[in-house]
């Protein structure tokens, strides 16, 4: 379970998914579900939707986070398609997802590439979200851990400073879309793995560090994850796109 200092964030990541009449009604929904909450919530729509979702959830009154799916490695340049850390900021992001799966599997981002866009994040002021996850090959060699540790190692080299934000999201490739989640018991592992990671450089960083759980989470199987040791939020694909789904989600409390 979260302790107190770590409230729970509750992320949706839309993808490439959905008009911008879709983006509107799920940014809407999400924010009236945010304020009756006692989650942080935050979203993360296609980039063209960037500017228009955050004013609907500005209209909405505020409450939800505007993050950005992915950001370059480089600050500005010849990078057809590309899209920067600063112009996520100046759309009104305060968050980025870094080495989502599909950015390193579909994408070929290499650890380099997110420690670079992450870097590049920090630098515009934005909080990364380190997503890191092992794929099922990987897992079934035993090399979950090392793999995990491995892209956690170069994500952390990049913070400049105690004060620099992060969020580290433990998605196994394998449990991304494809509603085979892992067990509570298989994240609160890989979740205990990450966090020491932090403390053996920032002890304190370690204790405030919010660990999100991603792969196949639904409302049905979130309080499993929400209720072990250092499981602190999701991050959700399909169930967001949904807006009765990501509402009851953004509205989890635990038991007792
Ligand atoms: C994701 O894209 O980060 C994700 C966890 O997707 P899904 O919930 O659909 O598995």
């Amino acid at each position: 379970m979260s302790t107190p200092t770590r409230t729970p964030l509750i992320a949706g990541n839309w993808k490439m998914n959905g008009s911008l009449g879709d983006a509107r009604t799920w940014a809407e929904a999400a924010a009236a579900a945010a304020a009756a909450s006692a989650n942080d919530v935050a979203v993360f729509p296609p980039a063209p939707w960037l500017m228009a979702v955050g004013g609907s959830l500005a209209d909405a009154g505020g409450g939800v986070t505007l993050g950005g799916q992915a950001c370059a490695w480089e600050a500005a340049g010849a990078f057809t398609g590309a899209v920067a850390a600063s112009m996520l900021a100046e759309a009104g992001c305060r968050m980025v997802l870094c080495g989502h799966s599909e950015r390193r599997h579909v994408f070929g981002e290499r650890d380099a590439d997110v420690a670079g866009g992450l870097a590049r994040a920090l630098e515009a002021g934005l909080e990364p979200i380190l997503c890191v996850g092992e794929t099922l090959e990987e897992r079934e060699a035993g090399q979950t851990e090392a793999v995990i540790l491995r892209q956690l190692d170069a994500g952390l080299a990049c913070l400049r400073s105690a004060e620099d934000p992060l969020t580290i999201a433990y998605e196994p490739v394998w449990a991304i879309g494809t509603g085979k989640a892992a067990t509570p018991v298989e994240a609160a592992a890989a979740h205990a793995s990450l966090r020491a990671r932090v403390a053996e450089t920032d002890a304190e960083r370690a204790a405030r560090v919010r660990i999100l759980y991603g792969g196949s989470a639904n409302p049905d199987n979130m309080g499993g994850f929400l209720e072990v040791s250092d499981v602190d939020g999701l991050l959700i694909g399909g169930a967001s796109l949904d807006p009765a789904k990501f509402a009851a989600m953004v509205g989890y409390t635990p038991a007792g």
